[in-house]
């Protein structure tokens, strides 16, 4: 827990109070992780095969995989749809919930960006709607925050997303917003991921609750060793108790939306 005084020598806003540093946290590009990972995957020979959803997964000694180009067999499968999972696997969509959020990315900074974060730490602040951001290797500022809940794409990320950022750092009120984007992240109810088997050769991993960038290199380890038969860190996992959202299916969306509501007049209210 930094001083007051100190909260500038890492991120130059007066909208924070305190400060609280993780110094064994950092921040990398996840495109380029999940580019290395699969090099490192195809290295081993395994392969990588994209534009093949799969429409069913047939279970059995050895579980059957059907895609509309064709299937695969194996002996164990791992599903890991997370929010894109659709009418794959509805038990799995059953205690979980897709949610939208969004991200740009200003233009360059030059030595702005050593002004808004001196020491090129990532920041994420602690209101229940939290803002994200760090700077990219180009010094740009990559800013995301706020939840929609159920999978929707707003028509204009940067209105929903600049003004935020300003409000963080009113200097960058003049900066161009070169990119926006929008993505969707699996939410549970306890915020906890989900992991276990739907019959004893089909896995599953999923519900990282916007977390997810680390934890599922994490969860890729415990499931590789759950099918090499070393099942206990993968069971302190697949234990966790997992709930339905109130409302079911049908009104998850518009009752956690309502919840929502009220934290994000706490956190307006600073309670
Ligand atoms: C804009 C945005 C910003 C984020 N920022 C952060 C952050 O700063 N830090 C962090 O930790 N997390 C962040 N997250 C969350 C993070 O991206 C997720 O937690 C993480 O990607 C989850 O990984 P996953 O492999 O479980 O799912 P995903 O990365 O969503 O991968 C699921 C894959 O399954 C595929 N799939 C789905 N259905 C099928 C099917 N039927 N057949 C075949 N394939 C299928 C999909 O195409 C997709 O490739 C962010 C998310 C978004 C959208």
């Amino acid at each position: 827990m930094t001083d007051p005084t100190a909260i500038r020598a890492v991120v130059n806003s007066d909208r924070y109070q305190g400060l609280l540093i993780d110094p064994t946290g950092g921040h990398f590009h996840p495109l380029n992780l999940a580019l290395g990972e699969a090099a490192a995957l195809e290295s081993l020979g395994g392969r990588v095969v994209e534009h093949s959803g799969v429409t069913r997964i047939e279970r059995g000694a050895a579980p059957t995989v059907h895609t509309a180009q064709g299937s695969v067999r194996a002996k164990f499968v791992t599903v890991a749809c997370n929010a894109y999972i659709g009418d794959l696997e509805p038990q799995l969509a059953a205690k979980s919930m897709p949610c939208g959020t969004q991200v740009i990315a200003t233009e360059p900074l030059g030595d702005l960006a050593g002004d808004i974060l001196p020491s090129d730490y990532c920041v994420e602040d602690n209101n229940f709607l939290l803002d994200y951001f760090r700077l990219s290797a180009d010094k740009r500022l990559i800013f995301g925050g706020g939840v929609i809940y159920g999978a929707r794409d707003p028509a204009h990320v940067e209105s929903i997303i600049a003004p935020k950022m300003v409000r963080v750092f009113p200097q960058l009120k003049d900066v161009k917003v070169e990119f926006g984007w929008t993505g969707y992240f699996l939410l549970t109810l306890n915020r906890l991921p989900q992991m276990g088997c739907l019959s004893n050769n089909i896995y599953f991993s999923q519900g990282c609750s916007g977390q997810g960038v680390t934890f599922t290199n994490l969860a890729g380890r415990l499931l590789g060793e759950a099918i090499r038969g070393q099942a206990e860190r993968f069971d302190a996992f697949a234990r966790l108790p997992h709930y339905p959202f109130p409302g079911g299916r049908t009104l998850r969306v518009p009752f956690t939306a309502m919840g929502a509501l009220w934290d994000e007049l706490r956190d307006r209210l600073g309670v």
